[in-house]
């Protein structure tokens, strides 16, 4: 966990103001404050998020239903043969290091956390695989923690917007922490993705489209936006 004083350093009153503006336009746009990713449980989250590094969410979900009914717990996956997930997972791309990382992982919640998913963010750092991104994801949703999901919608929306001076998810959650409250960081995390993945894109973000709006536009520098 980042220390109060290297948080500190981060809290600005025009930031503080521009998130919760940001947070204030968007959340009532975008209520579903919950993963896109398909599972039914916290061990399928987890493995599914771990899947989704450089990938879609839809992606995932294309493999996930043949993954979870073969391995629908840690115990089975654990003990899975490597070849047979790499066949499954192919299409998620990095399918040899991702398969590693998932039958890791599973084992690493066999034998430590009775086939769990750890209680904390920090045990949850441990796991092969797991970042930040993933750490606050899962534990937002299985923990109720709140938690800032700095994923690559997240994080371009945050640079454009100027809240963060560069791609650099570490320091974008920073910001985020020092200047938002705790309270908002999921359904701020899940509604800025939404605007990052259907009207901040990547390449044709709303306020370079004729026709098209952004609820931001009077707020957004546009910083590294092409026309
Ligand atoms: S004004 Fe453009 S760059 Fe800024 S948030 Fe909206 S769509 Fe993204």
């Amino acid at each position: 966990m980042k220390s109060e004083a290297s948080e500190m350093r981060w809290m600005s009153t025009s930031t503080a103001t521009l998130l919760e503006e940001v947070y204030r336009r968007l959340t009532p746009l975008w209520p579903d404050a919950h993963p896109l990713l398909h599972y039914h449980s916290c061990f399928e989250l987890l493995i599914a998020v771990i899947l989704s590094a450089q990938t879609t969410d839809e992606q995932v979900n294309m493999v996930t239903e043949e993954l979870f009914g073969r391995f629908p717990t840690a115990g089975k996956l654990a003990l899975a043969d490597i070849a047979e997930i790499e066949r499954i997972i192919h299409p998620v791309g990095f399918f040899h290091v991702k398969a590693r990382h998932i039958i890791d992982t599973a084992k690493a919640l066999e034998e430590r956390f009775g086939g769990n998913i750890p209680p904390t963010l920090e045990e949850m750092l441990e796991l092969p695989g797991v970042g930040r991104k993933t750490a606050n994801l899962v534990a937002s949703a299985c923990h109720e923690v709140p938690g800032i999901i700095v994923d690559t919608h997240v994080l371009r929306v945050l640079v454009r917007l100027g809240v963060c001076p560069k791609k650099d998810a570490a320091l974008a959650e920073s910001i985020v922490r020092a200047n938002l409250s705790h309270e908002k960081h999921t359904q701020f995390s899940y509604s800025v993705n939404r605007h990052g993945k259907f009207t901040c894109t990547a390449r044709k973000p709303a306020c370079t489209q004729a026709g098209r709006s952004c609820p931001l536009s009077d707020l957004c520098p546009q910083i590294g936006v092409k026309r």
